[in-house]
């Protein structure tokens, strides 16, 4: 039996939302077995959303959380000081727990921004991770590509420009975990938000595993599948045009 591969993506409106989560969607369809789990940063589902996972024809789950006002960046703030999507995550992991039967059903867990590109190869590649599985990404770390350096099946170091002093300094895209690590041997671990840059990933990692125990994959960490893109905000223009949504604009 083919193990299921859970995707938890948080999102939030603007206006490049759909444009996102259609390049996502795009690299989700064509895997077979994959499930996922959408979490929108809103007090209420936005029809948008909504529609677009209807639309899909990919097997989905539809939540939403507010990030509350603590966690917030305000104007002024740094915006590495405050990792995003941190409670949508949670949410995900906490809907998984209630909801799966890890013992009925094998799996893991992917945590998939909507802003970055991904090949299809990587949900195939990461479906048979057993504890955590690890691989690159390229354009985090300041640097061309950053994460776990492989040799033989083990990791044996890892390269990035920035942010060597983490435990696991690797970025939210480069691994995934079994569903039975987080469901059954650790029913408590989750993100942690701090107040230091690039310490979301290892808040999680820390509680549920080991450098020395981290799982090679695409394979030997050979291949870069994900991309840490981030899409520039359309300005001007746009903004001018709120009156043209009512007058039937198409969506
Ligand atoms: N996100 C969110 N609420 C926000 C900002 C971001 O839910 O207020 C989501 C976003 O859609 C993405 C994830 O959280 O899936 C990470 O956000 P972002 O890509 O801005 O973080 P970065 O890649 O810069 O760490
Ligand atoms: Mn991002």
């Amino acid at each position: 039996n083919l193990p299921t591969v859970f995707v938890i993506t948080p999102t939030f409106k603007r206006f490049v939302q759909k444009a996102e989560l259609t390049r996502v969607y795009q690299a989700l369809k064509p895997v077979k077995n994959l499930h996922w789990i959408v979490v929108e940063d809103a007090i209420n589902k936005t029809d948008l959303v909504a529609n677009f996972l209807r639309t899909s024809g990919l097997k989905h789950t539809h939540l939403n959380v507010r990030t509350p006002d603590i966690l917030r960046r305000h104007r002024n703030e740094m915006r590495r000081m405050k990792p995003r999507g941190v409670v949508q995550r949670n949410l995900g992991v906490q809907w998984l727990r209630e909801n799966i039967d890890p013992h009925r059903t094998s799996g893991v867990i992917y945590f998939a921004d909507d802003d970055n590109t991904y090949d299809s190869k990587i949900f195939d590649e990461m479906r048979w991770i057993r504890g955590v599985g690890v691989w690159p990404v390229a354009f985090t770390g300041a640097a061309r590509w950053a994460g776990p350096l492989c040799k033989n099946g083990k990791v044996v170091g890892f390269h990035a420009k920035w942010g060597r002093f983490r435990p696991f300094p690797i970025d939210m895209a480069a691994f995934a975990v079994n569903l039975r690590k987080l469901l059954i041997d650790f029913p408590n671990a989750k993100f942690v938000a701090v107040e230091k840059p690039g310490m979301l990933e290892s808040s999680l990692l820390s509680q549920i595993t080991k450098v020395e125990q981290l799982e090679p994959v695409t394979p030997n960490c050979s291949k870069v599948y994900v991309w840490h893109t981030r899409t520039e905000t359309p300005r001007d223009s746009i903004l001018g045009e709120k009156q043209l949504i009512k007058k039937g604009m198409p969506s």
